[in-house]
C-alpha cells in the first residue's frame, strides 16, 4: 500500500474577506461593521491543505494574483508542505476574493474569481508528467470548466483516478460525467446534476449519475453522513455521521473530499475511504474556519481510537 500518495489538485485559491455587522446596508448606505477576518479559502486550496495534513504528497496547480492575497494563499499552502511551483502568479489578475457579510444572522456573499479565471488548460501541458505519476487528480468547479474537462482528459490518458467535487453546484455534459471515476456532490449538488425536483431522493439521484456514467457517486448528507454506489452494484451504502460538538461547519464538504481522496489514493475501498472521509469531516467541523479545521491524520487516529 502507498503510504504518502501522490495528489494534485486542480482548482481554486481564494481570500475570504469576512466582515461582521449588526445589520446589512440598505441600498446606497453606509453602515459600521464590527469585526473584519481575512481567512485563507477556495476549494482547491483548502482540499489541498486537507490532503496534506493526512499525510499526501499534494501538488497545487491554480493561479493567483501578485498582490498581499496571492503571497499569504501561498504561504498558506507551503506552511503545510503543499508544493505550489504549479500555482501561477499573475501581474494582470487580483487574485480570487470572497467577501463574505454576516449580518443579522444571516450571510451575503459575493465572489470575485479573478486569477482563478486564468487557470487555463494550457497551464496544465506543463504538468502532465506530475499528473501522469499521481495516485489521484481532485478537481472542483471554481475554476474555468474548459481546465476541469482538459484535466480530466489529462488523467485519463494517463490512467490516473479522478475525482470531481462537482461545487459550486452547476449542470455537467453527460460527456464529462461519464469520465469521472468519482464523484462527490452533496445533497443539492446531486439533485442539479440528476435533474430532480427533490432533494430527498438520494438513492436515485445516484442511480441517474451512474447511468448517466459517473463510476462511483459519494454523496454528503451534512451531519447525517453519507451514502454512495459504485456502477455495477445495486445497493445504496449508507454511513452515518459523527455525533462531535460542532464549531464550525465551514469547509466540512472540503475536509471530507481531502479524506476520500487520501483513501483512495492508498488504494483503500470506497467503503473504507467514506468511513474515513467521515471521520475526517467530522473532526474538522469540530474547528473553527475551513483550512484551519483541516485535522492531521494523528488528529484523526487519536480521536476515533
Ligand atoms: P460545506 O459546503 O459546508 O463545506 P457540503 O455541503 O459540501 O459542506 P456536507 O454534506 O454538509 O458537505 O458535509 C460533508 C461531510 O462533513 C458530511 O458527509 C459529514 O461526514 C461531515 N459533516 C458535516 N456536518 C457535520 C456535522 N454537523 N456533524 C458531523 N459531521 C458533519
Amino acid at each position: 500500500m502507498n503510504q504518502r500518495p501522490k495528489i494534485v489538485v486542480i482548482g481554486s485559491l481564494n481570500m475570504d474577506l469576512v466582515v461582521k455587522a449588526v445589520r446589512a446596508p440598505k441600498r446606497g448606505e453606509t453602515v459600521l461593521g464590527e469585526e473584519i477576518h481575512f481567512i485563507p479559502g477556495g476549494k482547491g486550496a483548502n482540499q489541498a491543505i486537507g490532503l496534506a495534513r493526512l499525510g499526501a504528497e499534494t501538488t497545487m496547480i491554480g493561479a493567483v494574483g501578485s498582490d498581499a492575497f496571492g503571497v499569504e494563499l501561498m504561504k498558506a499552502l507551503q506552511a503545510d508542505g503543499v508544493n505550489t511551483s504549479t500555482v501561477k502568479v499573475l501581474n494582470s489578475e487580483a487574485t480570487g476574493v470572497a467577501s463574505i457579510l454576516l449580518a443579522e444572522g444571516d450571510n451575503s456573499i459575493v465572489v470575485v474569481p479573478g486569477a482563478n479565471a486564468q487557470c487555463l488548460p494550457e497551464d496544465l501541458d506543463r504538468y502532465e508528467g506530475i499528473i501522469s505519476e499521481a495516485d489521484l487528480v481532485l478537481l472542483q468547479l471554481e475554476i474555468p470548466l474548459v481546465t476541469v474537462e482538459y484535466a480530466i482528459k489529462l488523467a485519463r490518458k494517463h490512467g490516473t483516478p479522478v475525482m470531481l467535487n462537482p461545487a459550486p453546484a452547476q449542470s455537467l455534459s453527460q460527456d464529462l460525467l461519464s469520465q469521472v471515476d468519482y464523484l462527490t456532490p452533496n445533497r443539492s449538488e446531486l439533485a442539479l446534476l440528476a435533474k430532480m425536483a427533490e432533494e430527498s431522493a438520494i438513492d436515485q439521484g445516484i442511480q441517474r449519475l451512474l447511468e448517466l456514467g459517473v463510476s462511483c457517486c459519494v454523496t454528503t448528507l451534512g451531519a447525517e453522513g453519507v451514502a454512495f454506489m459504485e456502477l455495477g452494484t445495486s445497493t445504496l451504502a449508507n454511513i452515518s455521521g459523527y455525533m462531535v460538538p460542532v464549531v464550525d461547519t465551514t469547509g466540512a464538504g472540503d475536509a471530507f473530499n481531502a479524506g476520500l481522496a487520501f483513501a483512495l489514493a492508498q488504494k483503500k475501498s470506497i467503503r473504507e475511504a467514506a468511513e474515513f472521509a467521515v471521520k475526517v469531516s467530522a473532526l474538522a467541523v469540530t474547528k473553527f474556519g475551513a483550512q484551519g479545521g483541516m485535522p492531521s491524520l494523528a488528529e484523526v487516529e487519536a480521536y476515533f481510537r
